[in-house]
């Protein structure tokens, strides 16, 4: 059985570059404090802790501390207040995440009313919020429009979260046209994203079975493993090697593997192994 992995799987370089500079801080600084995850991937997180770097719920005193900034970024309130404490920042914010940032900093300057497409709850969201000083309306899809309050703008701003799927956003940026008279929309879904779910467009049609990798804490895992369900039934979202079942692949010709951005290299190599594994046993 021949098992074909898409070119674009695994870490994508804001992970990387987020993942190589907090190894770097953590050995040249001795208190290193984050918020929350640095990405949403469970072994991610354990090398990441493992170096040393804790994880807080608010900031103290920073005093002789480091605040590094994950990959999804943080509110500019935060960035202020942090530096008012005293802690050193060390900004790991993907550059694709501070693009987005400026657009939405910029349009609002330009009197356009923001509205975010994404996760309300995701911590890159919450990011883009807080970056403009007026309240930014969030829609996570078409069903949930808040059309009250979308018929009073006169003209708004759209950005989307990095990790969105273009064909859910399309459809809401139509429904928005019909309630507002002008609409800025700036399709901010980072280039490595496009690139997953373009390969994901193609793959479960050419495959008898998918396995996506990725944590259940993982958006843009989720997204992946959405789309490659609705094009081939015989999807998997998996997170390590334990989780495959052997009559996945049963009667499978051959195997097409991805895994989300924030997903290393070593569990993709673990359960390419065990899929060897059960097909030679
Ligand atoms: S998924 Fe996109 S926005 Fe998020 S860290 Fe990776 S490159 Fe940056």
């Amino acid at each position: 059985m021949k098992i074909n992995l898409a070119k674009s799987a695994g870490f994508c370089f804001g992970v990387k570059r987020a993942i190589t500079l907090a190894l770097e801080t953590a050995k040249t600084q001795r208190s290193v404090f984050m918020f929350g995850d640095i990405v949403h991937n469970e072994k991610v997180v354990k090398q990441i802790q493992d170096a040393g770097i804790k994880k807080i719920q608010r900031l103290s005193s920073g005093k002789n501390k480091t605040l590094l900034i994950r990959a999804h970024g943080c509110s500019n309130q935060t960035l202020k207040q942090a530096i008012k404490l005293n802690y050193k920042i060390i900004d790991a914010t993907c550059p694709m995440v501070k693009e987005i940032h400026k657009i939405a900093s910029k349009l609002e300057n330009a009197g356009y009313q923001i509205i975010i497409i994404g996760d309300k709850q995701h911590d890159e969201v919450r990011g883009i919020i807080g970056q403009i000083k007026s309240k930014a309306i969030v829609i996570d899809n078409l069903s949930n429009i808040p059309l009250s309050r979308i018929k009073r703008v006169k003209k708004a701003g759209v950005v989307v979260q990095s990790t969105q799927n273009l064909d859910n956003v399309l459809p809401i940026i139509d429904r928005l046209r019909a309630y507002i008279p002008k609409v800025a929309f700036h399709n901010t879904i980072c280039n490595p994203t496009r690139v997953k779910q373009n390969e994901v467009k193609d793959m479960p049609l050419k495959n008898s079975v998918m396995i996506i990798i990725g944590s259940q804490t993982s958006a843009n895992t989720k997204r992946i493993y959405e789309i490659s369900k609705s094009l081939n039934p015989n999807s998997y979202r998996i997170n390590s090697a334990e989780e495959i079942k052997k009559t996945w692949l049963d009667k499978a010709k051959n195997v097409g593997i991805t895994a989300g951005a924030s997903t290393p290299e070593s569990s993709i190599k673990e359960i390419i192994a065990k899929i060897k594994r059960i097909c030679s046993a």
